[in-house]
């Protein structure tokens, strides 16, 4: 492939930093990774990553991407690391709307481990690459850049807690997540900041880890609520290695659950089905309980900046991050580090322009999907337009039709696993189903009736 440039940099080394420096790999002669935190000795969680204690779903999407990157990635985090591949629609359980969706066999194919094992391996591999490297300790201060400020030269840090120091390089990714300074850097510099948008969520994630036996949720691989009228509660379950089941649960705006047994245990018998409960109590506890709290789903609008300082990039959650409970932020990361290596193969003229575009166009439908089944709890604020309740209310009916039909429930799965555009789901075939899976007698199912369904 064409080479760009002698050095390129990224700054943090999560599971965005990690991919974009996977791009850049076949652009530039040497990338180095620069990460705050030391890595852990063994794959489990950092203070960097305080979203690696809680429960972390890779998308269909996000595996394949992975795999695309590292072939053989998802065999080895199996082999090494005893994670779980399997197919998304068949073997996990998904209940949306108050609805179990029918399992059936498809050919999403999922990577299920914990988050510190994937980034684990994911960093393994890259730093496996000649030309990748990092360096850990080394906290980034701020952007260096030309007298004019027009370009960006490389990065201001600290390295073991020495004193500031440059680091130049040809090219600056901003890798750093969620609490990014990249709007206060730009600042710093003479530019306008990017616009945020903000849809409030108050989402608490309570979690904690169990001892797994194979007779538990019948073998399944897990099992994913979406909260739903009357109560809004997310609950997820899934296997991870050694034997283990993680469980998070967590409702809107501060209905946090409990972190004690008793309380925790009374939550979990607020979900539409028991399963999770009725496995966490019977189950050993192997942590305490954790817990996280997510304020707002963030979308940083960069690609609308109309000054921009040259080679210079945010990436992955530092652009936008999701409410959690729909898995999204790996996926979307992955599929960014796709992006920018198509924009990479056509040089890197007019490349932020390029790249924020097209990053745009990814994250417009994850976001759309989080934040649109966000918008159905009524206390969520945020504008509902009348396309936005009649998608929410043919979901609902697809639901409906779609605790019958795997082929439907197959079909949203694609959609939710960022497989599919959510235009596939108005197909005239699609919508055929739904109307008659809708036609069926007894089509309105109260919230816990639904526990113990056959698929
Ligand atoms: C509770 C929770 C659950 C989630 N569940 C899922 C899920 O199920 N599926 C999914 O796909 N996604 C999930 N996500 C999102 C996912 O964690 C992120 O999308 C993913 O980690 C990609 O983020 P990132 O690498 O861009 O940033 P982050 O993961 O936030 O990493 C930023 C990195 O930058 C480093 N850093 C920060 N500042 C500096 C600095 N100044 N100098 C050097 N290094 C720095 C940090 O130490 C860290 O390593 C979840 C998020 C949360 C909060």
């Amino acid at each position: 492939m064409k080479q760009l440039g002698e050095h390129a940099i990224v700054i943090g080394a999560s599971m965005g930093g990690l991919l974009a420096a996977r791009a850049l790999s076949d652009f530039y002669t040497i990338v180095t990774v620069l990460e705050r935190d030391a890595f852990p000795a063994a794959d489990t969680p950092r203070k960097g990553v305080p979203q690696g204690r809680h429960t972390h779903g890779l998308l269909a999407r996000g595996s394949a991407v992975i795999e695309e990157f590292f072939p053989g990635f998802n065999a080895e985090v199996v082999a090494q690391s005893g994670g779980l591949i399997g197919d998304v629609a068949n073997d996990v359980i998904w209940i949306g709307h108050n609805v179990r969706l029918a399992n059936g066999p498809s050919d999403l194919t999922g990577l299920i481990a914990s988050r510190p094992v994937l980034e684990g391996h994911l960093r393994r591999r890259l730093l496996g690459l000649p030309n990748v490297r990092a360096m850990q300790n080394c906290a980034v201060q701020g952007l260096a850049t030309d007298p004019a400020r027009k370009s960006v030269t490389g990065v201001r840090a600290c390295v073991d807690g020495r004193s500031e120091e440059t680091i130049v390089a040809d090219l600056v990714i901003d890798a750093t997540g969620r609490g990014s300074s990249g709007a206060a850097w730009l600042q710093a510099l003479g530019y306008a900041p990017p616009a945020d948008e903000k849809v409030e969520i108050g989402i608490c994630y309570m979690t904690r880890t169990y001892r797994r036996r194979p007779t538990d949720l019948d073998g399944q691989h897990g099992i994913v609520v979406a909260g739903s009228a009357p109560n809004w509660r997310n609950g997820v379950m899934l296997a991870q290695e050694n034997d283990t089941w993680i469980v998070s649960t967590g409702g809107y705006l501060g209905d946090d659950a409990p972190d004690d047994d008793q309380g925790f245990l009374a939550y979990l018998a607020t979900l539409p089905t028991m399963e999770i409960h009725d496995v966490v109590a019977r189950a050993e506890p192997l942590t305490d309980y954790r817990r996280y709290r997510y304020v707002s789903s963030l979308r940083r609008r960069y690609e609308r900046l109309a000054r921009f300082p040259k080679n210079y990039l945010a990436f992955g959650d530092a652009i936008c991050s999701f409410n959690p409970v729909y898995g999204q932020g790996m996926t979307v990361a992955a599929e960014e580090a796709l992006t920018l290596h198509r924009c990479l193969r056509a040089g890197s003229t007019d490349l932020a322009r390029r790249f924020f575009g097209a990053a745009a166009k990814i994250v417009d439908i994850p976001w759309d999907i989080a934040v649109g089944n966000d918008l159905r709890n009524p206390h969520v604020e945020g504008a509902r337009p009348p396309m936005l309740r009649f998608i929410n209310w043919y979901i609902g009916k697809l639901h409906l039709a779609a605790r019958h039909d795997s082929t439907l429930a197959n079909a949203f799965l694609k959609v939710v696993n960022l497989m599919m555009p959510p235009s596939s789901l108005l197909s005239p075939a699609i919508v055929r189903r739904v109307w008659q899976g809708n036609r069926r007698p007894g089509r309105f199912i109260p919230p816990r009736a639904i526990e113990g369904q056959a698929p």
